[in-house]
């Protein structure tokens, strides 16, 4: 399959001529930059950032083995999630394909562009039918939505029904991957050359421990990933972010220890959530959150909340009658919380 750009892009894009940052037509090294209209005191802090982050491209795609020219940063996911729209989407004509239930951010971005959702449920179990994914499409589908592993479901979708709706689709298909450095074994990461329509976005947001510095990334083929930086704020990673994060992604030991630590809570949390005769069922987790079914999800909830204990009630989302996301925390918080619980048995 491969994607004709030239089609799927709003006219208005293709002819855009984006905005020329004075750090666009000079990148290198100089004595003296006049060129910006910035303050002259207060360093390093009235400088312009790289527009193009390019010591932290250079970082993560020695990290991810994906070359700096497929890799797009973003004041986290949702940036490239709003961009892929105002890159693809015609307001009021086109329409995107999304997996249900699923992340409401793709939700957002569409009615913020004025872009209906076609939503195609996931069977009970949450498992993805490629076939009817692709049934879903007309004419007007710019993009597919696909979250694995999925949020709030938990589960990560099947590979190759992922791939039979990338192989089946001439638009571009949208991966979704923030919770993949739990299940690192699962990313379709390494067969993003082989995709031209494939966008996958990941994140600091969740693994790494930097939710706060807002950095997402999406890998694509060098002719999405140009798309997207053209129409992007020019200077949309700030300075603190840039610098922080180059020193954080030396920690690399510290998010695989934390990976483990979470993973091993997880397990352990999914035996004693088991125990308790209001739990339901605890689905299986490919990511550092459990859903769980409970005979009282609205009750539940408020008495945690009353112990200043915070999760999130999804039991009014589809296929999720009666349950709970529940984060995996800390040793500490998840014990709290299990004490909490006890006092409802
Ligand atoms: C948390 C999350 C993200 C991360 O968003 P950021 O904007 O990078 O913090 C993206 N997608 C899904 C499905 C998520 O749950």
């Amino acid at each position: 399959m491969s994607v004709d750009l030239t089609k799927l892009l709003r006219e208005n894009i293709r002819n855009l001529k984006p905005y020329s940052s004075a750090r666009d037509e000079f990148s290198g090294e100089a004595a003296v930059f006049l060129d910006a209209n910035e303050n002259p005191f207060n360093s390093p802090w009235n400088r312009y950032p790289d527009p193009h982050q390019r010591v932290l491209k250079t970082r993560i795609s020695e990290l991810k083995n994906i070359p700096a020219e497929n890799i797009f940063l973003g004041n986290g996911s949702d940036e490239p999630i709003d961009l892929l729209f105002r890159a693809f989407c015609e307001p009021g004509l086109d329409q995107v394909v999304s997996i249900n239930p699923t992340y409401g951010m793709y939700r957002v971005a569409a009615d913020t562009n004025n872009i209906t959702v076609a939503q195609v449920s996931l069977s009970a179990d949450f498992e993805l039918d490629y076939n009817v994914v692709l049934k879903a499409v007309t004419p007007k589908t710019k993009l597919i939505f696909l979250c694995s592993p999925n949020n709030p479901t938990g589960n990560a979708l099947d590979s190759s029904g992922v791939l039979k709706i990338i192989e089946g689709f001439n638009g571009i298909v949208v991966l979704d991957e923030a919770y993949i450095d739990f299940c690192p074994e699962k990313s379709l990461l390494p067969t993003l050359d082989k995709y031209p329509n494939l966008v996958i976005l990941q994140t600091f947001s969740k693994a790494w421990g930097m939710a706060g510095l807002r950095l997402g990334m999406a890998f694509a083929a060098v002719e999405i990933i140009e798309v997207l930086s053209r129409i992007k704020y020019p200077y949309n990673i700030n300075i603190l972010t840039q610098e922080k994060a180059l020193e954080l992604l030396s920690n690399e030991s510290s998010k695989a220890e934390w990976v483990d630590l979470i993973l091993k809570e997880r397990t352990k949390m999914i035996t004693n959530l088991k125990s308790y005769p209001f739990v339901v069922k605890v689905y299986p987790s490919d990511a550092n959150f459990l859903l769980v079914k409970t005979h009282d999800p609205r009750g539940i909830y408020q008495f945690l909340v009353d112990q200043q204990i915070i999760v999130r009630d999804r039991s009014s989302i589809s296929l999720c009658e009666g349950c709970l996301r529940i984060s995996v925390g800390s040793p500490e918080e998840n014990a709290t919380l299990m004490e909490a619980l006890d006092q409802l048995v």
